[in-house]
């Protein structure tokens, strides 16, 4: 038979402010300026993990990490993606493959793309060849053209064994 499978989708954007370090999936990126936000700010981290979550059909990041925690402030979203995976993992399923877009007008993301999937793969037990991680720009245009921020889009797709 058949195993189960569900596909899941993440979106995520954080303005960029100064005095803050840009992390991207787990990464630290030399740029000028980094990611706002209550934890570290991990746009790649976050729709990734908001992925998983739809594919089980459970709730978002919000509900589960709350940016009113203090719990979460400066938090490394590596523990939130971890927390995420043991909740899926909870349910039944597995991480068959992950597909990541980073639309950013600056910095340059690909140069980083094996260290986020190196994260990625160990905390999802997956290879690093079922992890997709892609650049693009807004040309210019519109917030993310006028590098007021980062966003972030994922897919993930999970399966669950009959046997599970
Ligand atoms: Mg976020």
């Amino acid at each position: 038979m058949k195993p189960e499978i569900r596909i899941g989708i993440g979106f995520d954007f954080h303005p960029f402010a100064r005095d803050r370090q840009l992390i991207l999936g787990g990464v630290a990126i030399p740029h000028d300026q980094g990611l706002q936000g209550h934890s570290d700010a991990d746009a790649v981290l976050h729709a990734v993990t908001d992925a998983l979550l739809g594919a089980a059909g459970m709730s978002d990041i919000g509900s589960f990490f709350p940016d009113t925690d203090p719990r979460y402030k400066g938090a490394s979203s590596l523990i939130l993606l971890e927390k995420a995976y043991r909740l899926i993992r909870g349910k039944g399923f597995s991480v068959g493959n992950v597909d990541i877009v980073v639309i950013a007008e600056e910095p340059k993301i690909m140069p980083y793309s094996p260290a986020m999937k190196a994260n990625l793969s160990r905390v999802l037990q997956i290879d690093a060849q079922e992890i997709g991680v892609k650049a693009t720009t807004m040309e210019g245009k519109g917030p993310i053209g006028r590098r007021e921020g980062i966003a972030v889009e994922a897919v993930a797709l999970l399966y669950r064994d009959q046997n599970s």
